[in-house]
């Protein structure tokens, strides 16, 4: 088995995918059901993309992705749903979007006559996305540009106008006035949309629109953070999204056990020193793996039930506790540093708040050298 992994807990994902399924229908009288859009990018926050798209795709209506490569991989290892693809494109990515079937977001005339020529010269058809700024100021056409550009995409003949989306810059508070001006910007171009062609899916919701701002779930919704089992903001809400539970566990295990006399110095630059003779065991991950450099001396682990703070500087490889003079570990004891044991538990936010972060970040940093297991 491995000395250090991430676990990722699959019924506790499924059942947020769930709950927010349910929250976001749960006033839906007839009509349409809200279409869920499940955020897959940067390796579906850590939590490892291909296998969470397999295990979310029969939940979720749509994935979204943030490049052309996360998206080729998907459709490579067999994902048959629908894959939007948020961020912008260069010219050489036109094909490939466009072979692989991807959906296609598209943010200005400039892009939108490349891929029109691109789809006339191969006789081949794709699926757009239009995304407007509507207060982000990162990628999106001016909201007094969108019709045209929307126009342009519908009589194109090739370009199938699928959607129309914004993105919430402040939705993790509720009743923030520049998200309410941000939805009520984006609802004149929707309204003006759906007469030219009804069934485009308007979309703009992340997970703090999702928690705080019904008025933006529109056709379909896009939390990613709130799928992976975090709340998007320090508002606690009152509905079945307490029920959502993160998913992510990192474990390791003690490799080495040794009794260190007082005084003595543990790892680079001794900005750790013994108190009294005392026993340090070595856990076998470090900032190579993605845990954050910066908990040298203070971030915290669970050994048997204990609570004990990192000793000294975290390593690339591995990093050192001092469990004191009569500290119990033996080598192979499960070692957790995010998740639970028994009924401790270190938080993510936790962590990230440690790290002067944000939970997205943590999750994000942990790469390849780590596995994944999912149980
Ligand atoms: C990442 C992203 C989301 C999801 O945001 P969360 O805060 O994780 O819910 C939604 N929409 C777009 C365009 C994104 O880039």
């Amino acid at each position: 088995m491995h000395n250090a992994s991430i676990v990722i807990n699959k019924s506790n994902f499924i059942q947020n995918l769930q709950v927010i399924s349910g929250f976001i229908n749960c006033n839906q009288t007839g009509g349409q059901k809200i279409k869920f859009c499940l955020p897959v990018k940067a390796n579906a926050y850590g939590h490892g993309l291909i296998k969470m798209a397999q295990i979310a795709e029969e939940h979720v209506d749509y994935l979204a992705v943030a490049c052309l490569n996360e998206g080729i991989i998907l459709r490579q290892n067999g994902i048959k749903k629908p894959i939007l693809v948020f961020g912008a494109f260069s010219k050489e990515q036109i094909y490939d979007l466009i072979i692989h079937n991807l959906d296609i977001t598209i943010s200005s005339n400039m892009k939108a006559k490349l891929v029109l020529d691109l789809c006339q010269k191969l006789k081949l058809n794709c699926k757009v996305h239009v995304k407007v700024d509507t207060g982000m100021n990162r990628v999106g056409i001016r909201p007094e540009h969108a019709s045209a550009l929307i126009d342009f995409i519908y009589n194109s003949g090739y370009m199938e106008l699928t959607g129309v989306y914004s993105h919430l810059a402040s939705s993790d508070k509720p009743n923030d006035a520049f998200t309410h001006e941000q939805i009520k910007s984006f609802g004149k171009i929707v309204t003006w949309v759906k007469q030219l062609k009804p069934d485009t899916i308007c979309h703009l919701a992340n997970s703090g629109g999702v928690y705080y701002y019904p008025d933006s779930y529109l056709d379909m919704v896009r939390p990613g953070i709130s799928s992976y089992g975090y709340h998007p903001g320090d508002f606690p809400v009152n509905s079945i999204l307490n029920r959502i539970q993160p998913c992510f566990s990192l474990k390791s295990k003690v490799v080495y056990f040794k009794v260190v006399a007082k005084n003595s110095g543990i790892s680079y630059n001794q900005i750790y020193i013994t108190g009294t003779q005392t026993r340090i065991v070595t856990i076998p991950l470090g900032y190579g793996d993605g845990y954050p450099r910066i908990l040298s001396n203070c971030g915290e682990v669970l050994i048997s039930g204990h609570k004990y703070t990192v000793s000294g500087a975290i390593c690339m490889d591995m990093f050192m506790v001092d469990i004191g003079p009569n500290g119990i570990a033996y080598i192979d004891d499960e070692v957790v540093l995010i998740g639970k044991q028994g009924s401790n538990e270190i938080t993510l936010e936790s962590v990230a708040m440690k790290c002067q972060t944000i939970v997205y970040e943590i999750l994000c940093r942990f790469n390849v050298r780590l596995p994944r297991i999912y149980i």
